[in-house]
């Protein structure tokens, strides 16, 4: 981690909180709000949350959104104020805010920020054993997973059996548990975990269930999908990965 990264966002921070503020203030006036009040948040995730009392709300919104300029904070503040109200509408993101998380700008300017704030990661795909960047490879080349452009794979730091595998869809992030970089666990079981999350990655953002009939029918097609459960399983109950 720089220091520069954090100078330069606790400088940025103020730049475009008026524009923020004028946004959701437009918006929120548009839905019957008389006091409206959005500040910027460096949240790990991306996400915003809000407080409403009456005819006023308070925002917090992901910093990951600072230099998408205002028409992009509009259509958040759309979606954000439309869950709000009565009814709830599920979707928060417009198409052109969408286009706009695929973006190579997008990605470029947010990812290392987000890597920054990831302590867990161990920020390297080469294991004491496995290596992530061969058995992305080897998925690529069984024709399992087409590859995303800028995504960044990763151990984690800490080895944590429950939770093996972790994705960030918007940040193209993944990480696979330390755990799995063992002598005892053969390589199959890292490959399977890697891609299970690099399919949420191909999948991109998308409302509802991220594990639905399809993902779980692509998930059967890995070669050793049924040996690598039965493994996870174990792993996740034996006292030798204590
Ligand atoms: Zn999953």
């Amino acid at each position: 981690m720089t220091t520069d990264g954090l100078y330069s966002y606790a400088e940025g921070k103020d730049e475009g909180r008026g524009e923020l503020q004028r946004c959701f203030a437009k918006v929120g006036a548009e839905h019957g709000f008389t006091e409206v009040e959005a500040r910027w948040e460096p949240y790990k995730e991306f996400k915003a949350t809000w407080r409403r009392c009456a005819s006023s709300a308070e925002l917090r919104i992901t910093d990951y959104m600072m230099a998408s300029g205002a028409e992009l904070l509009t259509d958040l503040a759309r979606g954000i104020f439309g869950r709000m109200g009565r009814g709830g509408q599920r979707e928060i993101y417009s198409e052109r805010l969408r286009q706009h998380f695929l973006s190579p700008e997008f990605i470029l300017r947010n990812q290392p920020l987000y890597l920054r704030r990831s302590r867990n990661l161990a920020y390297c795909p080469r294991g004491r054993t496995h290596d992530l960047v061969s058995l992305g490879q080897d998925l690529r080349d069984l024709g399992l997973v087409n590859g995303v452009p800028h995504s960044y794979v990763s151990w984690t730091k800490g080895e944590n059996r429950q939770r093996v595998g972790y994705c960030s869809v918007i940040m193209r992030v993944v990480a696979i548990s330390r755990i799995l970089d063992r002598r005892e666990v053969p390589s199959f079981v890292p490959s399977y975990v890697l891609y299970h999350e690099l399919l949420h990655l191909e999948n991109g953002l998308r409302f509802g269930a991220y594990h639905d009939r399809e993902f779980r029918e692509r998930e059967r097609m890995h070669p050793h999908h049924e040996e690598a459960e039965r493994l996870l399983r174990k792993i996740s109950v034996s006292p030798q990965f204590r």
